[in-house]
């Protein structure tokens, strides 16, 4: 049975969400100095000397209007990244717990593991790069607080079935996050619409792959209030700048554009999908649901070398396990795919 005050660490359960004076004022005082801030203001930004909301409701507003969930199933972090290490921080207590990942995947699982000094299991993806579902459950024990899964799976691009993540959600009764940093690429729906359905599912996504915004730095956790609310008690007050705030406001009234966007990417995916297999250094593109491309070549080592050398950075995947001689490649512009498409031509 999933049990979400079993899960937490202790030290957690006491906690109550950071909260400032300004929160027990509603609508605009006359005169702020309650939060040591600098009321003159910045010489040159003067309109940043104020702390930022550490609720974003009004990004969350349009979060919420954007995904069809509710504001307070919303949590906002500093990149997927800082709702990654939180998850350790909330459930995982060091040197005694332990999470599954299954490996190719996202990197940052097993580095936040380790800055928090939680064990890590791992359950390698199956040839066709889908769960393992019979070595996963041999893993589980009462200390396995969370299971990593990433649909579309960086590197491999493609998406995890669904059955099968929902015969997780159902055996597991610890928390699954399912992070959907590429959901806008996949032909896959998104699992936000099982959100009610699940009181143990995370859900990630980020504006720093479709919505084309990695330098501001924002990642969104998707879950019951429940998670939201252990969110709110353990992350920094204002983790995401009033800078930011105000930029994405703006990006997320985009949304139209931001899809024809997304349909030229996929397209220049499915440009590259065909143009690379004719290439003779290419021995197979794996079929993504993401905007990179797994890309088994010749030499993968000299391949990339080369590739440097024509000032063109991909990313050599050809040392990890299942991905043996491939490359990572993002989906560029249609003339940065050009300029990959000849080089690679030009290589012997
Ligand atoms: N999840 C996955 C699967 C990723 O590939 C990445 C970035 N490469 C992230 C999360 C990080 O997202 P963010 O920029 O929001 O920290």
């Amino acid at each position: 049975m999933f049990d979400l005050n079993t899960l937490l660490r202790s030290n957690i359960k006491a906690l109550v969400p950071y909260s400032s004076a300004r929160d027990e004022f509603h609508g605009e005082a006359k005169v702020y100095l309650d939060a040591n801030e600098n009321s003159i203001g910045s010489p040159l930004l003067k309109w940043y000397n104020r702390y930022p909301d550490p609720q974003q409701q009004k990004i969350k507003e349009k979060i919420s209007a954007i995904k069809g969930v509710s504001t307070k199933q919303i949590f906002i972090g500093n990149g997927s990244d800082e709702c990654i290490d939180l998850l350790y921080r909330a459930f995982c207590n060091p040197g005694v717990d332990n999470v599954i990942i299954c490996p190719p995947t996202y990197g940052m699982y097993e580095v936040s593991a380790n800055i928090n000094d939680v064990e890590l299991r791992k359950a390698p993806l199956l040839d066709d790069f889908q769960l393992n579902l019979a070595h996963m459950e041999t893993l589980v024990d009462e200390h396995t607080k969370l299971i990593w899964i990433c649909s579309p799976n960086n590197p491999t691009g493609n998406s995890i079935n669904m059955a099968d993540i929902e015969m997780v959600l159902n055996n597991f009764d610890g928390i699954v996050v399912v992070d959907e940093a590429y959901i806008n690429f996949s032909r896959q729906r998104s699992l936000v619409t099982l959100l009610a359905d699940y009181p143990n599912l995370v859900v990630m996504q980020t504006l720093s792959k479709a919505w084309g915004l990695a330098g501001l730095r924002l990642g969104m956790a998707f879950a019951s209030e429940e998670i939201i609310n252990v969110y709110n008690k353990i992350k920094p007050p204002y983790n995401i700048s009033e800078a930011v705030q105000e930029l994405v406001a703006k990006a997320l009234d985009n949304v139209e554009d931001v899809n024809e966007m997304i349909k030229e990417l996929v397209k220049e995916r499915k440009r590259l999908e065909t143009e690379l297999p004719k290439l003779a250094v290419v021995e197979k593109v794996y079929p993504s649901d993401a905007n990179f491309l797994l890309v088994k070549v010749v030499d993968a080592r000299g391949i990339y070398e080369y590739l440097l050398a024509n000032q063109i950075v991909v990313r050599d995947r050809s040392k990890v396990l299942l991905c043996e001689g491939s490359l990572r490649i993002t989906v560029g512009t249609a003339r940065e795919n050009d300029e990959l498409l000849n080089a690679l031509q030009k290589f012997i």
